[in-house]
Order: C-alpha cells, then sequence, then structure tokens
C-alpha cells in the first residue's frame, strides 16, 4: 500500500483520524470501538525471521530422518533410476554396499546439521563440523534402537500369530 496514495485515514463510524490509532498498533478505533479493516491495520505478524528458519530447520531435519531410511532401502534394490542418476564411472566403480552407506551417511549428517543449527548458540566451524559427527553419532545409535524396537515388535507378533 503506498502510503501517498491515502490521504488522512478516518474511522468509517465515526470519522476519528486514525493514524496514532494506526501507530500504537490498535486493531479498533479508539474513538468508537469499531473494529479497524485488519489488512489496513499493519502488515501480518509474521514470525521473526529466527523463528521461520527454525521451522524450516526442524521440518528439513524430520525429513531427513524419515526419508534416510527410505533412500537406503531404494539405494539397496539397486533400481535403474539410481543408474541413471550417477555418472556411469560411479555405477560402476562404486560397489552397492557404498552406495546405500554413502546415502544414509550424507542423510544422517544432513539431519544431524539441522539439528546443530536449531541450537541457539554461535559455534565455530570446528564446533559446527564436530557437533555435526557427535548427532550423527546419535542419530545411527537412534535409528539402531528404533531398528531394535521394530524387529523386537515384529517378532513378538510373528511369535503370537505362529501359535
Ligand atoms: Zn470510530
Amino acid at each position: 500500500m503506498d502510503p501517498a496514495s491515502s490521504p488522512i485515514e478516518r474511522c468509517a463510524n465515526c470519522q476519528q483520524e486514525l493514524r496514532l490509532d494506526r501507530a500504537a498498533g490498535l486493531t479498533y478505533c479508539s474513538g468508537c470501538g469499531t473494529s479497524l479493516v485488519p489488512s489496513l491495520v499493519a502488515p501480518p505478524n509474521e514470525p521473526p525471521l529466527a523463528e521461520r528458519s527454525r521451522r524450516q530447520l526442524k521440518f528439513c531435519f524430520w525429513s531427513l530422518f524419515l526419508l534416510t531410511p527410505v533412500a537406503g532401502v531404494l539405494v539397496s534394490s539397486d533400481p535403474d533410476w539410481v543408474k541413471d542418476l550417477l555418472p556411469d564411472f560411479i555405477t560402476e566403480i562404486v560397489p552397492l554396499p557404498l552406495k546405500v552407506i554413502s546415502t544414509l551417511g550424507i542423510g544422517v549428517l544432513a539431519s544431524s546439521y539441522c539439528l546443530v543449527q536449531l541450537q541457539d548458540q554461535d559455534r565455530s566451524l570446528a564446533q559446527v563440523v564436530s557437533g555435526t559427527i557427535l548427532m550423527a553419532l546419535g542419530l545411527l545409535v537412534g535409528y539402531f534402537c528404533i531398528a531394535f524396537v521394530g524387529c523386537g515388535i515384529i517378532a513378538v507378533i510373528v511369535h503370537a500369530v505362529g501359535h
């Protein structure tokens, strides 16, 4: 909205000049209490940049955390699209297990990086790197526990169904 194009704004109800009310951030006319049109009151309350980037980081983390095992399973089935995706010399040289491990490794490191960035601390590059690696180890332990519990549950179900 161009301020020059709108002359003195007045309350539609009591014609009071609204400049001071707007400046005070009021959503109603201080003269008569009439609600002011929201779009004219102030720019919508956007979360501060830090808050938004935190949300994006959380989203990134959860996407990576959940998709990494899926990507690992996909790559381990060695589908053709992975071969198409990578240059020929890589698909020929790199053995499948290494491809799976590097997929998982990249996913885990990327999600750890998101976690490290989520912490409100100024860090040096070395701290970010070491924090990311430590976090990645933690995530691997987390994956292991999830897999362990998952296998345990499946074993219990299979056992229960078998009897
Ligand atoms: Zn008014």
